[in-house]
């Protein structure tokens, strides 16, 4: 299985990079895993969405859909056949919400002409050829879900937006790659309001990984300074594996 990060940017974009964007591919399918602003520019340096064989949404939030109004653009301006049409799985309940950004973009058939759109159902495995991906719950400021991913007997734990909650430790069991939000550089920046808490700080990602027995860890949607050195250093000294911060448009094994 092989990751590849498109975008690591939280909200707030760092210069020059997209918000969360990641491919998975494995099983013999390729599924790009939540698709924030600037993602689909980074995709096409590789690959044309028509080798996608799916998109999935973890939450509503711009960071990681909006591009989905970018990527429609990228197919002709007419209703492509259903069986061509990609396949597009949003959380549960987001309906009108994307027909409220179709209508806000000018057209309510805006995504219903070039993707096949469903909804998870919060709990059960989704599959893409030999890619089995399970939506877990997580704590955010909207309702959010992470996925565990298996494929080829190697297991890939992406966190989406969370809070520290028994949903992630689910998420992140025995992953041999947990790629975790780590967007906090101190619990101040959570909150909203303060007793509600929806992102992790690097040391709670490293946390995470120790209890979960994760074998590494890759830190994403974090603000960048100096190279995210600071982020990495306190995750290190949570958790014993390796610790990395994820680079935009490189790959990691799984
Ligand atoms: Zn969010």
């Amino acid at each position: 299985m092989r990751l590849t990060v498109l975008g690591r940017s939280p909200a707030s974009p760092n210069p020059g990079e997209a918000c969360a964007g990641y491919l998975v591919e494995g099983g013999g399918s390729r599924v790009l895993v939540d698709i924030g602003p600037g993602v689909v520019a980074e995709l096409l340096r590789r690959h044309h969405p028509d080798e996608l064989d799916a998109v999935v949404v973890s939450h509503m939030h711009a960071d990681h859909m909006l591009d989905l109004v970018t990527l429609r653009y990228v197919y002709p301006w007419r209703a492509r056949p259903r069986h061509e049409r990609l396949r597009v799985v949003m959380p549960p309940g987001s309906a009108d919400q994307l027909l409220d950004l179709a209508r806000g973009v000018g057209n309510a058939r805006h995504f219903e002409d070039s993707f096949r759109l469903s909804e998870h159902d919060g709990s059960s495995s989704m599959t893409f050829g030999g890619l089995d991906m399970r939506p877990i719950e997580t704590v955010h400021f909207i309702p959010c879900w992470g996925f565990r991913m298996e494929a080829d007997g190697r297991r890939l734990a992406y966190t989406a937006d969370t809070a520290p909650c028994g949903g992630l430790d689910d998420l992140a069991d025995g992953a041999d790659l947990l790629l975790s939000e780590a967007t906090l550089r101190t619990l101040d920046e959570d909150a909203q309001p303060p007793e509600q808490r929806g992102h992790l700080l690097p040391a709670e990602a490293g946390e995470t990984a120790t209890r979960a027995g994760a074998k590494r860890l890759l830190l994403t949607h974090l603000p960048i300074d100096d190279g995210g050195e600071w982020a990495r250093r306190d995750a290190a000294a949570a958790f014993e594996g390796s610790v990395e911060v994820a680079e935009p448009n490189r790959s990691y094994e799984v």
